[in-house]
């Protein structure tokens, strides 16, 4: 069966294209998928500008839009399974947090859905005072949007899009990572199931070039929310600049983790852990940069090394395994190389920093964690996003010191402080400049909580009553209770 969603219809790639999908932990072929390329592209878009242009969608009431959306909940939930199994297989990532992704997913949708479908959608009546005059603030859908989502969570960070967009009332064109599109394509089939009109969801699967710059040219595009690296977010902000396209950029990180010799020992390490090594630190608020005062850093060190050498590597399905490979042979050379550039300027290697010797894993696209001590603010691996499972470790003496630390970076996405004085814990929160802080956390997020970076990480928000107003135009209504002439020229 053809995997191009267009207009209602699943299509092949005009053509002719495919592309072999295989699991990263193992090489095994997972399928053959459609390739899509530029007239692929501009069909979708043209499906979708019908769609809004001519379509019921933009025009059914937020309740009705909001009712569906919580029917997809429901689907999700009936399908959680199949689906997280098809996440794990694209992705290599644990089944289990793949199962945690689709609660996330169909909490999404079950947000956006509920705050549609209560009537809040954004609009209000202006106090006028004496003039006699209705005037309301009202909020409309923004038109066709293109959708361009990564590899590293495919279906939680398409969830954050698709289903804000439509509760807005919008139409879509998805381009997901060409990598990990099963679950793209499952979705399609749920929303067509829950019975969302025809063209108002379109899906292109393949590469950034072929696939998603189009859409970002597209004059018949009205927005485009792309989540991904920097270097690809610059391009894709360029090529919207043509037509003046509102854009959300949803970017990198290199995300501070703020250690205080106060922190509670034992949970602060463990948090750490989970903060970098998640899904092989394939996480764009991981926490890579662990910043330790220095009376605690030997010991914080030492423990923290420990832990990384007990992750236990494995494909999706293994029950014992606590880590995966990390998406493709391209992305581990990636990382093997700031590893190694890291160690050139001065790391000092305290595990890991190799792949793994086990005959077992040889397939995969694995690398062990990784800790980097005595790094300082100027190595590249402390600087650039290396996107894989690898800590690196600076010392700081003061607060201020600490501060100065997290915010030298380029990146604004998320951060954390651990202390156990309420007082430091606000202070250090309030001075770092990122999109999410935690105090003696790391990773949770709800979906009534915008999501998004400061700086280089982007701009505009996901989640939220942010996420949905990103994808809503303001209109200024004004009704005059009174007409008559005003007698300036007549
Ligand atoms: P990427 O290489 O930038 O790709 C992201 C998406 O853009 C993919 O679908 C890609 O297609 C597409 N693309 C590539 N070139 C394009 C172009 N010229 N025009 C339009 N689309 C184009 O990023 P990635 O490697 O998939 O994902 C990892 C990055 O995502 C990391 O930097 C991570 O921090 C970031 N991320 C950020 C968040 C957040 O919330 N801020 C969340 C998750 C991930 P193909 O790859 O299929 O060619």
């Amino acid at each position: 069966m053809p995997e191009l969603f267009i207009a209602g219809q699943w299509a092949a790639a005009r053509d002719g294209r495919t592309r072999e999908i295989r699991c990263p932990a193992d090489g095994a072929l997972v399928a053959v998928v459609d390739e899509a390329g530029p007239d692929d592209a501009r069909a979708a878009t043209a499906a979708a500008r019908a769609a809004f242009d001519h379509g019921p969608w933009p025009h059914t009431p937020a309740a009705d839009r909001g009712r569906l959306l919580l029917r997809v909940a429901d689907l999700l939930e009936r399908d959680r399974a199949a689906l997280a199994r098809a996440e794990s297989l694209d992705t290599g990532k644990r089944l289990v947090e793949s199962e945690y992704d689709l609660d996330d997913i169909a909490a999404c949708f079950r947000y956006f859905g509920a705050l549609v479908a209560s009537g809040d959608g954004g609009g209000r009546i202006v106090d006028t005072g004496d003039v006699p005059a209705d005037s309301r603030v009202v909020r409309e859908p923004v038109g066709v949007c293109a959708l361009i989502t990564p590899w590293n969570y495919p279906l939680l960070q398409t969830a954050w899009k698709v289903a804000p967009a439509l509760a807005a009332g919008n139409s879509f064109v998805l381009k997901p990572s060409e990598l990990t599109p099963h679950t793209a394509i499952a979705l399609m089939r749920l929303l067509a199931e829950a019975g969302l009109p025809d063209g108002v969801a379109n899906l292109v699967l393949g590469a950034g070039p072929s696939a998603g710059a189009p859409l970002t040219e597209d004059p018949r595009v009205d927005l485009v929310s792309f989540t991904g690296g920097l270097v690809t977010g610059r391009r894709v902000m360029a090529a919207a600049a043509p037509t003046v396209k509102k854009v959300a950029l949803e970017l990198g990180g290199k995300n501070p983790n703020i250690v205080f010799a106060d922190a509670d020992f034992d949970t602060a390490v463990d948090h750490a852990l989970t903060a970098v090594f998640l899904h092989s630190g394939q996480v764009c608020s991981a926490g890579a940069r662990l910043l330790v005062q220095d009376e605690l850093h030997d010991r914080f060190t030492d423990a923290v090394t420990a832990g990384a050498e007990r992750i236990r590597l494995g494909g999706p399905f293994d029950p014992e395994a606590r880590s995966g490979p990390l998406i493709s042979a391209a992305h581990r050379d990636k990382v093997e190389a700031y590893v190694a550039a890291g160690l050139a300027e001065g790391a000092v290697l305290r595990c890991g920093g190799r792949r793994p010797a086990d005959p077992a894993l040889a397939r995969g696209h694995y690398f062990l964690p990784t800790v980097l001590d005595e790094c300082t603010a100027g190595m590249s691996v402390v600087r650039e996003e290396s996107f894989g499972p690898v800590l690196t470790v600076e010392r700081f003496r003061t607060e201020e010191e600490a501060v100065a630390l997290a915010n030298d970076t380029v990146y604004g996405l998320a951060g954390a402080v651990w202390t156990q004085d309420p007082g430091r814990a606000h202070r250090v929160a309030s001075r770092l400049r990122a999109g999410t802080v935690w105090i003696n956390d790391f990773h949770p997020y709800v979906p009534q909580a915008e999501w998004g970076g400061m700086k280089q990480s982007g701009f505009g928000r996901e989640l939220g009553p942010s996420g949905l107003a990103e994808y809503q135009e303001t209109k200024h209504i004004w009704r005059n209770l009174a007409p008559r002439p005003q007698g300036w020229f007549s």
